[in-house]
This record gives C-alpha cells, structure tokens and sequence, in this order.
C-alpha cells in the first residue's frame, strides 16, 4: 500500500514537471541590447520570453531546452517596442481630408484605420496614445485587445475636447445650418461644468486619457492657430475631474499663454509646444509637465502647404508659420531641461513613419540614446504603466522590437525595423 502510493506521488510528480516542461519559451539572442534604461548597449544578450512575459535577460548566447525557440537577432540591435505619445489612428493627411467629415461614415473610418493599425505596429511602435477622433479609436483600442486586428496597445482620449469654435470644434467651417451646437458629448464645452461633464462622458465612452486643445491649431478651419481658447478654470475643471478617474491629461498648445494655463491647471504634457517661452519650460520643469514635441508634424504640414489646393486657404499661412519652428523650440526646451516624451502627431503625415521623429530629434541635439529612451521608458512613466512597459527587465511584458545595424551610430536605421514582437507575440521577423 505504501509503495503505491509513493509511486502515484512520483508519477504525479513526473507528468506535472512534464507539463510544466511543455511551455514553450522564446530564446532571443541579441547582437546588441538598449535596454531602455541603461545607458549604453549591451553586447550579446539573450532574452528569455514566457507566454507574453520577459523571465529573464541573460549575459551571452543561450538556447534553453529542445522544446523552446531561438530568435536569431545576433546581428541586429533589440529594443523595447516604442511608444509614440501622439498619433491619430482614424485618419490620415490627403488632399481630399476635408470633405471626409461629409461622406464617410464610421464604419468607412473604422475600416481604413485597420490599416493605418497596423502599418503603425510594424514599424515598430507596440503602444501608441491617441489623442483623438471620433471615438472609432475606443472601438479600435477594443478590438486590438481581443485579437480581431493586428495593431500598436492603443490608449486612446476618444473624441478630444475643444471651445466653441476652438481647434477640434468638429463644426468649424461648415455651413451655418448645417453647424449645430455641439456640446460635451461631442466634444466642446463652454464653462467648467460643461467641463466636468465632457470628461466623466469620455470615461464613460472608455476613454483612457483626456485630450484638450488649449489653443488655436493648424489645421482646423479656423483663422487663428495659437492664441488660449480655455480660460483657467476649464482647464482647472477639466483636469481635476480626469484625475478623479486617474486619467492623465494633455494639452494641444502653440501659444505660450495657453500653454501657461494648461501647465498651471496640472496637466500632465504638452504637445507641439511651438511658442514655448522660457517661462513656460521652468513652469514645466516646476510641475513636472511632459513636452512632447511632434516635430514631424511640424515638417510634413509646412511641407505639405507648399503644394497648391492642399489644404483650405485658411490653413495654409498658420503651417507655413508654425510649421518650421518645433524643431528650434524642442532644442531649446531639451537644452532647458523639460522632460521630452516622444509623439510625433502620425495621421498628419503617413501612419507608419513615426520612426522619422528620432532622426528630427538627433539633429535637434538630442543624443540617440536619450531619443529612444523618451519612447520607451519615458514614455511609459508618462502614461504610468512602467510596471509592465518601456524596458526589457525581468517581469515586463514581452514587446521587443530590433533593427539592422546600430542606431547610436545612425539614428536612421529606425526605419528599418526587422522583428516586432508585443505581448509575446511575433508579429514581424525578416
Ligand atoms: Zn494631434
């Protein structure tokens, strides 16, 4: 009797290691390794993925047993996916943009921007903020999550909140009777209550962010591109409320007096930034306020102002103007000591080419390192979900990206990202 039962122990034992033996683990060596946070590269590492988990980071070349998989990333450089801070999935720049608002219809939107997903995920970006659109976005983030399209984790703002006539007042420049008044389920609010009421909708919308537009933008149909469209206590209502929900909050700004207001109410960054004064940088390195700059942005609409009938007339002189100058203030605010998230505004230009931001960042006098750490570390500070993002250590989730050749030495060969993989997942291996 005993000696049967010692032997149901054994063979108990025996098949539950087996089992446990059968999970397979991915074995990926690495050529070279920017870990995220270290601060330089690591030479030949190995890093060892569970199901969707990082267990372990390993000095030299490992294998594991039989039953596990070797990535063979020896001559590439590996990183952690990149996050962008600043993308708008549902769309993107064309000639014929502004006559979408009038013949496409949501399912139109949501179909398209299955594609711009997906270009988004393979150029290396895992995780992206969206800081707004429709709302299609939500359904998106949802969709991606449950394994119906290949694209980036998405947090998304939903619809953005803007003034009445503001920058994301979707009725700017349509016709009187066909205007309405939009109010906080869509998006515009006059007064701190309405305020309150646009973010508790979006929270109730499963939004994860909130997203303002604290002043006049380029490309809305409107005269004015920088001047405050919030006063102090809508901002102040705005982000309090999104606190609450422990949402974070960012700020659409070109002007330094919106900017001023945003950073004094808390917010938590500050996109484009464009006329950043100094006075400003020491308010944000005072309150500890993001900037994320977007200078691709920036590039690609003066660019694109350039060609005739491109955008309204109304919108041509504020790209040209504003267009050129991120650049020149992201050195100046890098150089101040502002902490700098990286966003590049991807739906004003192709989806897919955010990769273009590290190039601009470099030549702006940022170290490469530092340009790939603020899309992946930072950024994940910044969106408070660096327990599980924005480094390969052990117990993070598994999104690894890697490159031909080395990007401290040329930041260009961002371009050319060869291995994608989130949560565990290969999506990409040339
Ligand atoms: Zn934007």
């Amino acid at each position: 009797m005993q000696l049967k039962m010692t032997t149901i122990a054994l063979l108990l034992l025996y098949y539950g290691l087996n089992n446990l033996a059968i999970a397979q683990k991915h074995y990926i060596q690495c050529g070279l390794l920017i870990d995220g946070k270290g601060k330089s590269a690591l030479k030949e590492m190995t890093i060892i993925v569970e199901e969707n988990k990082i267990i372990g980071l390993e000095k030299g070349y490992k294998k594991g047993g039989s039953e596990d998989a070797i990535i063979d990333l020896t001559d590439k450089t590996v990183m952690p996916g990149l996050i962008d801070m600043h993308v708008h999935i549902e769309g993107e720049t064309s000639k014929n943009r502004y006559m979408e608002r009038f013949n496409l219809n949501e399912a139109d939107v949501a179909f398209r921007s299955t594609i711009y997903a997906k270009r988004t995920l393979m150029a290396g970006f895992t995780t992206v903020r969206d800081l707004g659109g429709s709302g299609v976005n939500i359904a998106m983030r949802k969709a991606v999550d449950a394994g119906y399209i290949e694209g980036p984790r998405i947090y998304t703002s939903g619809k953005s909140i803007a003034t009445t006539g503001g920058h994301a007042d979707p009725t700017n420049g349509v016709k009187f009777d066909l205007m309405g008044d939009p109010g906080p389920k869509q998006g515009v609010i006059n007064g701190p209550d309405e305020a309150r009421k646009a973010v508790r909708q979006r929270y109730k919308n499963g939004a994860d962010v909130i997203k303002i537009t604290a002043t006049g933008g380029v490309l809305s149909v409107a005269k004015d591109g920088q001047r405050p469209q919030f006063a102090e206590e809508e901002i102040k209502a705005i982000v309090e409320t999104a606190n609450d929900y422990n949402m974070i909050t960012a700020a659409h700004a070109h002007g330094a007096e919106g900017m001023k207001r945003a950073v004094l109410a808390g917010i938590t960054s500050i996109e484009h930034g464009t006329k950043m004064t100094e006075e400003v940088m020491d308010l944000m390195i005072e309150h500890g306020t993001y900037y994320v700059p977007t200078i691709t942005a920036g590039k690609s609409v003066e660019e694109l102002a350039k060609i005739p009938g491109y955008y309204p007339a109304i919108i041509v002189p504020k790209a040209l103007e504003i267009g050129p100058m991120i650049q020149t203030t992201f050195s100046k605010a890098y150089k101040h000591g502002v902490k700098i998230a990286f966003g590049t505004d991807a739906g004003v230009f192709p989806h897919g080419e955010n990769w273009k931001e590290f190039g601009y960042m470099v030549e702006g006098g940022m170290p490469a390192m530092e340009a790939i750490q603020s899309a992946t570390v930072v950024a994940a500070t910044m969106l408070q979900v660096e327990d599980k993002l924005g480094s390969i250590e052990d117990g993070k989730l598994a999104d690894i990206v890697a490159v031909d050749g080395n990007p401290l030495k040329d930041i260009k060969v961002m371009e050319k990202i060869v291995f994608v993989m989130k949560d565990g997942k290969v999506f990409k291996n040339e």
